[in-house]
């Protein structure tokens, strides 16, 4: 169905914000330029909201709900915006669906009310890592441009401002897919898909589509960067060139390979990527020398191919984006070497919170490694990581709700112990490994059951690390 947002959100109509946290303030501020009747229903408890915040509501006169969602707010609205953080399918959300009143996420504005070419990056993993990337290419080409999303600042923030820049580069999670309407990229970036979530689909296969879902509505001329490498993918595309998909590809396809696929439009040669322009097709007539920058090793070395073609698609130059590659900073807490003591390399990455992650890490290490695993299980089994486990994990140290899980899944592969909380993690590990050897915190799991985020996981680990680098040097 396609609905013209503008048209809804005129001045006048009712519409309710349902959750407050970043993206739900952002909405607010944006739906206060065009004049309509604001109400906010957040699940949280009055108490827990900030004073600051609470004061800004009454004054802009939006009405506010807490302690929980009830059906008599949200069936008064003319449309609710729902922020990805709110499960989809709860009854009150569900009974405005009933009665045709639309539920759609900050994504779905963009079509209405975002006047510069969009390009939106999803995946299970490396979307921070390209998305910030694509941002520091098209800086580096000379544009100006507004990188947010799910990273960062919210879409509808932008939105809300002067809307100055002259590109607009998303990242976007599967959670915002799901709620995204008519959501168009005019360049989709697709990355990967494994396991990831699987608490909140209902299997599997959702949550492939609900990933390719980012091109549903593109148009001829729109441009679809994708992994050449993954199975998920080439399995949506056979079914797509069989037309059993739910949807067809419309935009051009432009598919990535690191293992030398031929006929694509990206290939990595070594460090060198390799692009075929889509003039000629087939013909690698480009190069990009990744040797000396933070991109030359997997996954980094794919994420540069998508950013490469994806920049490409936004008229970049080739020198341009060759200057700005060798300045890219990593984002913290992925794959980064943190110390290296009585020989043993230790590296957080403490990002990696689902398996495909965790065997992108193991699949990069070249020494064995004594690997820091567990946490909050996230549904996805640990299958996946045995064969990497074999060939590569000296130990494995477990700690956090998943370990028993882990520990039955690895038991028979490789030398398991328990840690109580990463200090002590992080010693356990320092005596199972040998000289040469990468410590590797790649949790495979959320970190909600001990720390208070992913980033404050790292820098437990971290601080852990150099404790142990103080006592050597006493
Ligand atoms: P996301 O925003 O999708 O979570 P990040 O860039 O923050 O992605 O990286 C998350 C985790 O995934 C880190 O552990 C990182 O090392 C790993 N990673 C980065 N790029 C990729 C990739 N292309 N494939 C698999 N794992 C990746």
């Amino acid at each position: 169905m396609n609905r013209n947002f503008k048209e809804i959100l005129k001045p006048g109509a009712h519409v309710v914000v349902v959750g407050l946290a970043r993206s739900g303030v952002s909405a607010v501020r944006f739906l206060l330029n065009l004049g309509v009747k604001i109400s906010v229903s957040e699940g949280g408890r009055q108490e827990n909201l900030e004073g600051d915040l609470v004061r800004w509501l009454k004054e802009k006169r939006v009405f506010v709900e807490t302690g929980g969602h009830t059906s008599e707010l949200l069936t008064s609205a003319d449309c609710i915006l729902v922020s990805p953080g709110v499960p989809p399918g709860i009854a009150p959300l569900a009974a405005a669906r009933q009665k045709g009143i639309p539920v759609v996420g900050e994504l779905a504005l963009a079509k209405d009310f975002l006047k510069v070419p969009l390009v939106a990056v999803t995946g299970t993993n490396g979307k921070s890592t390209v998305t910030t990337l694509i941002g520091d290419l098209l800086t580096g080409s000379g544009k100006k441009v507004f990188v947010g999303g799910n990273i960062g600042i919210p879409l509808a923030e932008y939105l809300a401002g002067p809307q100055d820049c002259e590109a607009v580069v998303l990242e976007v999670s599967s959670f915002q897919l799901d709620s995204a309407g008519e959501f168009r990229p005019q360049v989709g970036v697709l990355l990967n898909i494994t396991p990831d979530h699987l608490d909140r689909y209902v299997s599997y296969g959702e949550y492939v589509d609900s990933k390719m879902s980012l091109f549903k509505n593109q148009q001829p001329g729109d441009v679809a960067v994708l992994n050449g490498d993954d199975p998920a993918i080439a399995g949506w595309l056979a079914a797509e060139a069989d037309q059993q998909s739910p949807w067809p590809l419309r935009g051009e396809i432009r598919q990535y390979s690191s293992c030398g696929r031929t006929g694509i439009a990206a290939c990595l040669n070594g460090t060198t990527v390799r692009i075929a322009t889509a003039d000629e097709p087939g013909k690698m007539v480009e190069e990009y020398e990744l040797a000396g920058t933070p991109l030359a090793q997997a996954p980094n070395s794919e994420n540069a191919m998508a950013a490469i073609l994806a920049v490409r698609a936004m008229g970049c130059s080739p020198a341009a984006i060759q200057k700005s590659l060798a300045g890219f900073v990593p984002l913290p807490h992925r794959l980064a070497l943190v110390a290296e003591i009585d020989g043993v390399s230790y590296y957080d990455d403490s990002k990696a919170t689902n398996v495909g992650a965790v065997y992108s890490a193991l699949g990069g290490m070249r020494q064995p490694v004594v690997l820091i695993a567990g946490g909050r299980d996230k549904g996805g089994g640990y299958e996946m990581l045995l064969p990497l486990v074999q060939e590569k994990v000296r130990a494995m140290v477990l700690i956090g709700e998943a370990r028993e899980a882990m520990a039955k899944a690895f038991a028979k592969t490789t030398r398991i112990a328990f840690a109580e909380e990463m200090g002590e993690a992080v010693r356990l590990a320092r005596t199972m490994a040998e000289k040469g050897d990468a410590v590797l915190l790649s949790p495979a799991c959320a970190s909600f059951d001990m720390f208070r985020s992913y980033s404050h996981r790292g820098e437990m680990f971290t601080q852990a690390v150099s404790r142990l680098g103080r006592q050597k040097g006493r």
